[in-house]
């Protein structure tokens, strides 16, 4: 049908005769006959074998042999709520060649038609085990999912590489990987091994503790022992990116102590960041309790005097080794990966990890103090321009990892996105302020930290918490009115952005025509004067109600000119610049798909950027805060 056709002219184009009776179906019931998690023992344990030597195509080819008990139905899972990505994440569209057999013989499967991630199978009498075979075909290009093999690297997490059976906590399943890795590779894992030539076997373990080890492998490797507990296992492309100079990784030792220091414990017996230093791989940042995940581009080490990097990346995962995989909000903890996990307390687990991520980086020394200054004032300005505010509360944003599933949008300052993070980062900020201010001087946030994270050295489980827990932690180190401040700053809507704590610790948000050496990622950041910022693929973000918003720009456009002469970035910088001391509006000329457009945007407030200021004299709130233990 035309577009052109007007609706009223489609309702009656479309208007049916009355019928006597419209035929309307009752639903299909749907009947879960998956068996729910029991805390009890699987009667013996899962060998895993899995052969990774395909780099070139990024095949797994997984073999598990899984030991019964009894013959009848049964169902095997593949791993779908995977912790740490905070929703449904796991790749069962890369899982094939699906084949069980039973005494020799091949097994019927059916894959349950809500649970897509299950299959039922019918375990015939007499048999001991289960033969699982299939293959993990693992992205070769980006728009597949993650890339997680290259020729020189790889990233192997075991969620994608077993099955599971149902009707365990995942806990009380024993399980014993093998892996076979190219030849002359190294492999790096928080869980320990044994090397036979190029197959590794790791030790016999729970089901959980290996879906949180992952191994990050490859052919050119170095490990930098930071403490008796720590190891930094750096892969990179090339030879020449591991070059770490000494004051680098003393920067990454202090990094241990001033987090160690903080936390009063370790909550494990050996931690390895698990560092790729690759253009190839994936990028990664994914928490465990005794390694982490961090994927970065190259120039980590190379390009160190050009700026912070993603310095902030370890300092955030390495938090939370404490903060979300040791101490985790009892929702977001599961006895499987079927149990759905949900939010509400992503607000502790991710803002304040993102809290401490940005005082150890600067504590340690990773990123020097006046770039993090730099860094809060770009968070500070993001979320204080978010009219998103003031229909969509910060809790609400938790269900973002389901809802979203880290898709980009288009309006995200009219959406929303995790803010969990950056604004969890200032209610945090504004607990210490509180702490600081009504306790004279005397507590701050790290007496929370210590009595909530700090519990049991080595214990490398999970203590999970409620909301009261944190009310009546934060009421033992100052008492206050915490519950009435926390669920303001959690399900109240509002014009502005909570920064009363930086503005308590001493600091304040103010705009200048001087970028803020941050850049947010972007090559022009105009976020805060024409409301819009350009990437390499142009324009990155347009500001809800800002000029450009109102002159009509969307993300579907390109800029082709501005007044009247060819698109540079410079030319856009200097056309706001000069529009400030004139009445001329900026003239761009935009192009989306085949059409062309000039808009006119009257803007005339010239360049302006966010940064911190320091209002108090003598030693602020936040000096302390940043300064090393
Ligand atoms: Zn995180």
């Amino acid at each position: 049908m035309h577009r052109a056709l007007s609706f009223a002219a489609l309702l009656l184009a479309t208007t049916v005769p009355a019928a006597a009776q419209n035929s309307a179906p009752q639903p299909t019931p749907i009947v879960d006959t998956i068996p729910a998690p029991r805390d009890i023992d699987y009667p013996g344990t899962i060998q895993l074998d899995i052969d990774a030597t395909n780099t070139q195509q990024g095949i797994f080819q997984v073999k598990q042999t899984i030991p019964v008990a009894k013959s009848g139905h049964m169902v095997l899972l593949f791993p779908k709520w995977l912790p740490g990505k905070h929703g449904p994440r796991g790749e069962i569209e890369k899982l094939a060649g699906l084949q069980i057999l039973a005494n020799g013989k091949r097994l019927p499967w059916t894959r349950d038609d809500v649970d897509v991630f299950a299959f039922h199978i019918d375990v015939p009498s007499g048999a001991k085990k289960l033969d699982v075979q299939f293959q993990f075909i693992s992205a070769t290009k980006p728009e597949q999912g993650r890339i997680v093999m290259t020729p020189d690297m790889m990233s192997l997490q075991f969620n994608s590489l077993s099955l599971y059976p149902a009707g365990y906590f995942v806990r009380r399943i024993p399980v014993q990987a093998r892996v076979k890795y190219p030849e002359g590779w190294s492999a790096a894992s928080g869980l320990p091994s044994k090397a036979v030539g190029s197959t590794v076997t790791y030790d016999k373990t729970s089901y959980d503790t290996l879906m949180d080890s992952p191994v990050l492998a490859g052919r050119y490797y170095r490990a930098f022992p930071l403490s008796d507990r720590v190891t930094l296992d750096v892969f990179a492309d090339t030879p020449e990116e591991l070059e770490a100079k000494p004051e680098q990784i003393e920067a990454h030792k202090r990094l241990v102590q001033q987090a160690v220091t903080a936390m009063g414990t370790q909550q494990y017996d050996r931690y390895h960041f698990l560092l790729s230093i690759s253009e190839e791989l994936g990028g990664i940042g994914l928490e465990h309790h005794r390694s982490s995940e961090n994927g970065v581009q190259p120039g980590y080490f190379t390009k160190w005097e050009e700026g912070p990097g993603s310095r902030n990346l370890l300092p955030h995962e390495y938090t939370h080794s404490w903060d979300g995989k040791f101490r985790r909000g009892a929702e977001l903890w599961a006895p499987d990966y079927r149990t759905p996990t949900r939010g509400k307390s992503l607000w502790v687990y991710e803002g304040q990890t993102q809290f401490w991520g940005y005082v150890f980086q600067a504590r340690s020394g990773l990123v020097s103090k006046e770039d993090t200054l730099e860094a809060y004032a770009s968070i500070l300005a993001s979320l204080d321009n978010r009219p998103a505010r003031e229909w969509r509360p910060l809790i609400d944003t938790t269900n973002d990892p389901v809802i979203s599933a880290r898709a980009p949008k288009g309006w995200v300052s009219w959406q929303r996105s995790e803010d969990y993070y950056n604004e969890g980062l200032l209610v945090w900020m504004e607990v210490d302020s509180i702490l600081r201010e009504r306790s004279g001087g005397t507590k701050s946030i790290d007496d929370f930290a210590r009595r909530f994270f700090g519990l049991r050295d080595g214990d490398y489980g999970e203590v999970t918490y409620t909301f009261d827990d944190i009310v009546s932690t934060l009421n033992a180190v100052q008492p206050y009115d915490w519950r009435t401040l926390l669920n303001e700053r959690l399900h109240g809507v509002s014009k502005r952005a909570p920064t009363a704590g930086f503005e308590r610790n001493g600091y304040k948000l103010v705009y200048t025509d001087q970028p803020n050496k941050t850049g947010r990622g972007a090559t022009t950041d105009l976020a805060y004067s024409l409301g819009l910022t350009l990437g390499k693929s142009g324009i990155g973000s347009v500001v809800w109600d800002s000029p450009a918003f109102n002159a009509g720009i969307d993300l579907g456009d390109e800029i082709v000119a501005v007044n009247g002469r060819g698109y540079t970035s410079e030319r856009l910088v200097t056309a706001v610049k000069l529009a400030k001391d004139s009445s001329a509006t900026i003239k761009l000329m935009l192009k989306s798909g085949d059409r062309y457009r000039e808009v006119s945007i009257d803007y005339h407030g010239g360049l302006r950027y966010p940064h911190l200021v320091k209002t108090a004299s003598g030693e602020a709130g936040l000096d302390k805060l940043l300064q090393p233990r």
